[in-house]
């Protein structure tokens, strides 16, 4: 097989730490890739900047300045790390043989590109990185993670166990996923059902070169709701189970209630009037919410918005 052409793709919001390392790393990495000839020449390190309000363009625009092996790409406001990476990946689509991406804070091994590529060259359209283990995480951020690979699981979403969205893409997994028009996008979740031919790179996760996680608490809970929401169907037919269930259990009580009634055995009856109104009550917002979290899903979606918008492509 010839050399292919490899653009790695990386988010960027407000990285204006991390990115002068992350770019002397993969220009390291590049540099020893063509040299030994696993990738050709003419390969690109894509680097999305989502709307940052630090110097992060700036970088991006001098790196490019400097080594044409840098293209910058501008959204014209944050969009969010999927959307960002899902821009990166539409500019390169067309020009690319392969596609790695890969967060912009190096928590990922880049050493393992070595492995994804050779997986490439073995025929694999879709390489998945997993990481061993992850000690670096907080307990917290472990945990968290880890119960939510489970439940998604459980609500049959096929994902890959302790895969994030470092992976690389033939030109063909790319196109087909690039095809994909949902505005709520979950890529974990998207890539394994591309099918096609897959293979997994292990690797050891580190901490992020510098800079913080652009990740708090509250994003993480929307990163999940998002998961679970634009992919599974089930937490919908849960409600509708439990829905069920009090029913059965509002019957009960109703035979309970008139077989009091005929006895003459009926108390003020307070407690019970009490609990089923706040248990009720709190199921039916439940349900209700839950309802209208998809109503919005599609909502958005039936807009057909745009995942980007283009401000600027350095290339
Ligand atoms: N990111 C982004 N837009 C956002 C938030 C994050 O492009 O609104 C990028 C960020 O620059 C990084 C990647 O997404 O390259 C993952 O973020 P981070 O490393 O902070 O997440 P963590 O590793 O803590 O989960
Ligand atoms: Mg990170």
């Amino acid at each position: 097989m010839n050399t292919p052409k490899l653009f790695i793709v990386i988010p960027c919001y407000n990285e204006q730490e991390a990115l002068p390392i992350t770019a002397g790393r993969l220009t390291e990495l590049t540099d020893d890739m063509i040299r030994r000839e696993i990738i050709a020449p003419e390969s690109r390190v894509v680097l999305v900047d989502d709307g940052s309000k630090d110097e992060t363009w700036r970088i991006i625009a001098e790196l490019h300045g400097r080594d044409a092996r840098f293209e910058g790409v501008k959204l014209a406001h944050n969009v969010g790390h999927m959307n960002a990476l899902w821009a990166g990946m539409t500019l390169a689509a067309d020009r690319c043989d392969c596609l790695i991406s890969i967060d912009a804070d190096l928590q990922d091994d880049v050493n393992a590109m070595y492995g994804f590529l050779e997986a490439y060259q073995r025929g694999a359209d879709v390489v998945f990185g997993v990481r061993s283990s992850r000690k670096t995480d907080t307990w917290f951020k472990r945990t968290t993670a880890q119960g939510f690979y489970k439940l998604m699981g459980k609500l049959g979403v096929e994902m890959v166990y302790n895969h994030a969205d470092y992976r690389l893409l033939s030109k063909r997994a790319l196109e087909a996923l690039l095809s994909f028009s949902e505005v709520n996008m979950f890529l974990r979740g998207m890539v394994p059902m591309l099918g096609f031919r897959t293979a997994e790179v292990t690797y050891e996760r580190g901490e992020r070169v510098a800079g913080e996680s652009k990740y708090p608490l509250k994003k993480m809970i929307a990163f999940a709701m998002e998961g679970i929401t634009s992919l599974s169907n089930k937490p919908i037919r849960y409600v509708l189970l439990l829905g069920a269930l009090c029913a059965l259990l509002g019957l009960a009580m109703a035979i309970y209630v008139l077989v009091a009634f005929i006895q003459h055995r009926t108390v003020a009856g307070w407690a019970s009037m009490m609990m089923s109104i706040w248990l009720l009550g709190g199921l039916q917002l439940m349900a209700l919410g839950l309802i209208g979290e998809y109503v919005g899903k599609i909502y958005m979606e039936t807009k057909r918005r745009p995942k980007f918008i283009l401000e600027e492509h350095l290339k």
